[in-house]
């Protein structure tokens, strides 16, 4: 069966690894790294929830639009919490990467698809992702869990048999998993990410200053000031947003430890969870991790002194994946050059 089909459409088509985050979707090809990194972001009309096409309304371009669209325009985040809010939206997004990835001979020769969805995701869900995919034009659709793609793209030894543990901060969910011969042992998607520590900043914004921020300029301040845990040089930043009692344009400025408070109480739960997942491995599992420790994947993982606080909660070593954001999609791609282990890990393929 392989042969001259299958010589074409490797030339015509490109195999794919999607990372469909809450925040940014991902796409790694075989053999060429990652070739398309855009926010989880569709710009819709806010009546009929119709998305605009008009080569506009997905990814940067929508993201552009996030919290300054004009009234009959709306941008959504379709996966925000975590799941799958709006199917259709999610369906157009996924079609509109795909595409720009494979180009028009998609529709002839459709590429084959390894597609990463939160652990934490229903059945009824991950059937709406399969079916998307295909819609959108992928042929052979596979899922895989996120944590085993987090862990296989921070280069951890998950086919082996000795215990691994990957926390993936994202911006919807926080995948907490303990892997071990290429499998989950042990885990848990917790709804508490990113999202939560720019809300944790938009209320303290409101309830000390206030002062309404946009989730834009959270998620600056998080970055740019941002911490767990106390560290060297900490400084100020001037924020902008709207007086909530006068309703103008002002300014403040905010110190690096006020915002560690209010990123305080998302921080905890992350590494509560992290403990809750510890206790519930198997002695010999826990054993294995004291030698290996835990290693953070996600954007969230980027959070200063994020490390630090779970290595206090856990007592066990913590160190940040390489390119932390990107593992997700790097892993896909290893599925991708292996699918062998596809057909053991994998929840579901359209196989024929
Ligand atoms: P997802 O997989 O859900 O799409 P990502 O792994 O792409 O999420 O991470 C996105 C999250 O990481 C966002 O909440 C973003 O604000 C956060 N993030 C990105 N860079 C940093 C940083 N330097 N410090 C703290 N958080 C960050
Ligand atoms: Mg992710």
């Amino acid at each position: 069966m392989p042969g001259w089909m299958d010589r074409l459409r490797g030339y015509f088509s490109v195999d794919m690894g999607i990372d469909l985050g809450t925040c940014n979707t991902l796409v790694a090809v075989r053999g060429q790294g990652i070739v398309l990194n855009e926010p989880s972001v569709v710009a819709v009309k806010k009546d009929t929830k119709r998305v605009l096409y008009n080569g506009q309304a997905v990814g940067w371009a929508a993201k552009e639009m996030l919290g300054k669209t004009p009234g009959t325009i709306t941008a959504i985040r379709p996966l925000k919490e975590g799941v799958i809010s709006d199917f259709e939206i999610t369906e157009a997004m996924l079609a509109y990467f795909i595409n720009k990835v494979n180009g028009r001979m998609s529709r002839l020769f459709r590429p084959r698809v390894v597609i990463s969805v939160p652990s934490g995701i229903t059945e009824v869900e991950k059937r709406a992702v399969f079916d998307s995919a295909m819609r959108a034009g992928a042929g052979r659709t596979y899922l895989c869990e996120e944590p085993l793609a987090a862990a296989i793209g921070a280069g951890l030894p998950v086919s082996e048999p000795t215990a691994s543990m990957i926390v993936d901060i994202g911006g919807g969910t926080t995948e907490v998993a303990i892997l071990s011969l290429a499998d989950i042992a042990v885990c848990e998607s917790l709804r508490v990410a990113g999202d939560d520590l720019d809300e944790g900043i938009i209320n303290h914004m409101k309830k000390t200053y206030n002062l309404m921020i946009g989730e834009q300029t959270a998620e600056r301040i998080k970055i740019d000031l941002g911490s767990a845990a106390p560290y060297g040089n900490e400084g100020t930043m001037e924020v902008r947003g709207r007086d909530l009692i006068s309703g103008l344009p002002r300014k403040t400025v905010v110190t690096a430890e006020e915002i560690r408070e209010a990123l305080q109480e998302p921080v905890s739960a992350i590494c509560d969870a992290v403990s809750r997942t510890l206790e519930r491995a198997e002695p010999e599992l826990a054993a294995d991790l004291v030698e290996n420790g835990i290693t953070l994947a996600g954007g969230g993982a980027l959070l200063r002194g994020i490390g630090t606080v779970i290595q206090n909660a856990t007592g066990l070593s913590v160190k940040v994946a390489d390119d932390p954001l990107t593992c997700v999609a790097r892993g896909t791609a290893i599925f991708l050059d292996n699918f062998e282990l596809l057909k053991m890990t994998l929840e579901n393929d359209s196989d024929e």
